[in-house]
């Protein structure tokens, strides 16, 4: 499944088309709905920032195998409202398009989901989508900043203190991300992630708070290296 954008036109008042499913680069498809390449993008604004992240899933999702609204977390219809308010394109999915994901990986997807939702402020739809993709990019293998298909790891953190204030500031240590969500969804359901009571004592210690150093999926140099023939 790819976005398919119809060419020499302006960006962000363009149909959207999501019918074929064929690897797509996702700094074509960043820049196709930002008009910048994602390296060049300036996230200073705040509404520039929001833009930039939801470009960011979008396009990472969009380069991988799968029905986009799976990779994405979201329904059709608030995919197409996303992609509306923020880029004021029409976005067409087939009917078919509807999430796929195991039944397992839709639970704990949904757990991740609602630690999210309990900690989202200010409670308004596009940071529920938000907490709907974040939860959703979890699933993947990466780090969790890799998977969202951000610049670097920063950003996911300025994510977090923006939309999800409270949760942030309980990261006082600044763990990964992802270890630091899932330590709380262990937590939330009586069980206990961590072998020893003192982190500095735990063997898995550089996993909770080891460097999270990466290429984005959306540098050129990646993308070009995971396209077919490449
Ligand atoms: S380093 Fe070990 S003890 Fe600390 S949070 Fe991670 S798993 Fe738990």
């Amino acid at each position: 499944m790819n976005i398919r954008v119809i060419p020499d036109c302006e960006v962000a008042k363009t149909p959207i088309g999501l019918a074929e499913r064929e690897p797509v680069d996702p700094t074509d498809v960043y820049r196709r709905l930002t008009g910048f390449a994602p390296l060049a993008a300036s996230i200073d604004a705040d509404a520039d920032f929001d833009r930039h992240i939801f470009a960011c899933i979008i396009s990472v999702a969009a380069s991988e195998a799968g029905a986009l609204t799976e990779g994405l977390g979201l329904s059709p219809e608030n995919l197409e409202a996303l992609i509306s308010k923020f880029f004021g394109a029409h976005l067409s999915l087939p009917p078919e398009d509807r999430p796929t994901a195991g039944a397992s990986d839709l639970e704990e997807s949904e757990m991740v989901r609602e630690i999210l939702l309990e900690n989202l402020s200010p409670r308004n739809p596009e940071g529920e989508w938000l907490a709907a993709m974040i939860a959703r990019r979890a699933l993947e293998p990466n780090h969790l900043w890799e998977d969202l298909g951000l610049r670097n790891r920063s950003e996911l953190t300025r994510l977090m203190e923006r939309r999800f204030a409270s949760l942030a500031a309980r990261n006082e240590k600044n763990m990964r991300w992802k270890r630091f969500i899932y330590r709380l969804m262990c937590e939330n359901d009586g069980f206990v992630m961590c072998a020893t009571p003192i982190c500095s004592n735990c063997a898995d210690y550089r996993g909770c708070f080891g460097e999270e150093e990466g290429i984005s999926r959306l540098s050129s140099d990646r993308s070009r290296k995971s396209m077919p023939g490449a």
